[in-house]
């Protein structure tokens, strides 16, 4: 059962990976500034587009409206000039008023391609300059029709004439003083090629690919930047449906050529015609992106010194507690390169940290010279006796306290008594652990497990270090066991680890070491094996 949850422990460390306090930072900044930077980047285009889509929908149909009442006017001016010419020939028409009438309607208004007068037959009496029919001619056209039908002012729907061209006919009824209708004055407008409307209409507004057209009531194009789809008839539109049922407003709107488009409308309330400016939706979105673009390409830099800082600060941060880190590691061996004093604990935290560090080792330092200090000490060599071993085992792995351990045995030592006797023998172990003593550390933990056999707790050592150290203690011994009468002795030696998450008893442990220590002595003696 304990197994099972250790093992599940294992498994949720290893699926969470260990970050260390400065790149957390770093990520933690760089996280939220890009998320909020990305908010408001969306949030401001959203608005912005919208914002520009509705202004540029309210331009467009404050332009359609005064493009509609233009037109209205100039309709209107037309008709009233009409008008003055009609009266004018009702008094006299005689062939030179009428040839004079035409001639001046047309150069001094500018407002038509061309003028004649028909009288009540339908014949062409007289006609200006630019006019496509001989005076004298019948003439059946739809103006001309429409024109003698009603016997008053008209503006004829776009019609095709005798040549073929796209033609509006605005005309005012003749009468004698006596009311007898004569026939009409009509100014002609040829929509195919450049003419008075196309003055009004074809005005650029706007310094883009926005535009104006214009239908008639039968859907037929009057006016388009387009030249050739003038006549043509427009399919199928909202925006056209709406004007030609005499409504004015804007909307977006797919046009009949499948385009996206912002279009404004309004109607000419005296023909039915109607009047859209539009302009592409895509043009202006592009131009939004554009202009986001150049934004975050200018708010890179600043971001990026903001990103400098804080990678800055978080080191800053870090540095204390990595270097506290370190030291809790290696918190009970002195041979740390900087010591706990040194450390830079600039905030409240680290500073914490630091003492709690300064006070647990001041506290390790004191319950080891206390162990030796005590009655636990083996009275010929000074070192630990096993009930001291005993104890020092216990606090250490009370605490969670890896250490190594290194199990020692004299190599031929019977010998030693029994060539030169017991006290001989004695003076060899003293002088042996005296050696001990000078090659390890302050925090080492030594003792005399019986007989010639010796034990080394090494807190915080891996298992590397402490063969080390047994090496360097078996080269010492060999070097320094010149003992006058007994000649060079030489150890061998086990090593071993114990940590605390292995759960491993120390039994087993202390057991592992003396199988090393067999295993050097099986390999010849005065050697080192680790196990
Ligand atoms: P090796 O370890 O190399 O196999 O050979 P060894 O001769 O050292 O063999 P072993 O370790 O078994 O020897 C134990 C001997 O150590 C027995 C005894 O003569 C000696 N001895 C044990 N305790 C003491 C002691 O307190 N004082 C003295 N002088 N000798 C001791
Ligand atoms: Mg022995
Ligand atoms: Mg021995």
């Amino acid at each position: 059962m304990r197994k099972q949850q250790l093992m599940h422990k294992k498994k949720i460390k290893l699926s969470l990976p260990i970050l260390s306090l400065g790149p957390l930072i770093v990520l933690l900044t760089v996280v939220t500034g890009v998320v909020m930077m990305v908010n408001t980047f969306v949030a401001s285009y959203q608005r912005q587009q919208a914002i520009l889509l509705e202004n540029r929908l309210e331009l467009n149909h404050a332009y359609a409206t005064k493009i509609a009442e233009s037109t209205d006017r100039f309709l209107a001016n037309a008709l009233q000039q009409l008008n003055v010419s009609a009266k004018r020939l009702g008094q006299s028409l005689n062939v030179a008023t009428q040839a004079q009438e035409v001639e001046r309607l047309y150069r001094q208004t500018y407002s038509f391609s061309a003028v004649g007068i028909i009288d009540s037959a339908g014949n062409l009496k007289a006609s200006s300059s630019g006019h496509l029919e001989e005076p004298g001619r019948p003439l059946n056209s739809t103006g001309v029709k429409m024109a003698l039908n009603r016997k008053a002012p008209t503006v004829s729907p776009p019609y095709h004439n005798t040549s073929g061209q796209l033609t509006i006919a605005i005309s005012q009824p003749i009468f004698n003083p006596v009311g007898n209708y004569l026939g009409f004055v009509s100014g002609i407008i040829y929509l195919g090629q450049a003419n008075s409307l196309d003055d009004i209409l074809g005005r650029h507004y706007y310094s883009d690919t926005s535009y104006v057209y214009a239908v008639d009531e039968a859907r037929r194009l009057l006016y388009h930047p387009d030249r050739n789809r003038v006549g043509t008839i427009v399919g199928e539109n909202e925006v056209v449906d709406q004007v030609l049922f005499g409504l004015t407003g804007a909307q977006r709107v797919i046009n009949s050529q499948g385009r996206d488009m912002l279009a404004g409308f309004a109607p000419v309330a005296a023909t039915g015609w109607g009047v859209v400016a539009q302009s592409p939706t895509e043009q202006l979105t592009e131009r939004l992106t554009s202009n986001m673009l150049a934004l975050i390409l200018d708010t890179s830099l600043p971001a990026l010194a903001i990103l400098i800082l804080a990678w800055w600060v978080s080191r800053l941060i870090a540095r204390p507690l990595t270097d506290l880190a370190l030291h809790a590691r290696a918190l009970h061996t002195a041979n740390s390169k900087q010591p706990l004093q040194a450390i830079q604990s600039w905030y409240f935290e680290a500073r914490q940290l630091k003492r709690a560090l300064m006070q647990s080792q001041a506290s390790f330092h004191y319950q080891i010279d206390k162990l030796n200090e005590t009655a636990q000490t083996d009275p010929l060599t000074g070192l630990l006796n096993r009930r001291g071993l005993t104890e020092a085992v216990n606090m250490l792995t009370q605490n969670q306290h890896t250490f190594s351990v290194i199990a020692i045995d004299i190599d031929y030592f019977k010998k030693v008594n029994d060539t030169y006797g017991h006290d001989i023998g004695d003076a060899v172990l003293k002088h042996l652990a005296k050696i001990m003593k000078t090659y390890s550390r302050h925090e080492d933990i030594l003792c005399r497990n019986g007989g010639e056999e010796f034990l080394i707790l090494l807190p915080d050592a891996t298992l590397d270090h402490a063969t080390q150290a047994a090496e360097r203690l078996r080269v010492n011994i060999a070097n320094q066991t010149d003992i006058p009468g007994v000649g060079r002795l030489t150890v061998s030696l086990g090593v071993a680890r114990w940590t605390a998450e292995s759960n491993e008893s120390v039994d087993v442990t202390l057991k592992r070491a003396d199988e090393a220590l067999y295993k050097a002595k099986a390999n010849g003696r005065n050697r080192v094996e680790a196990n």
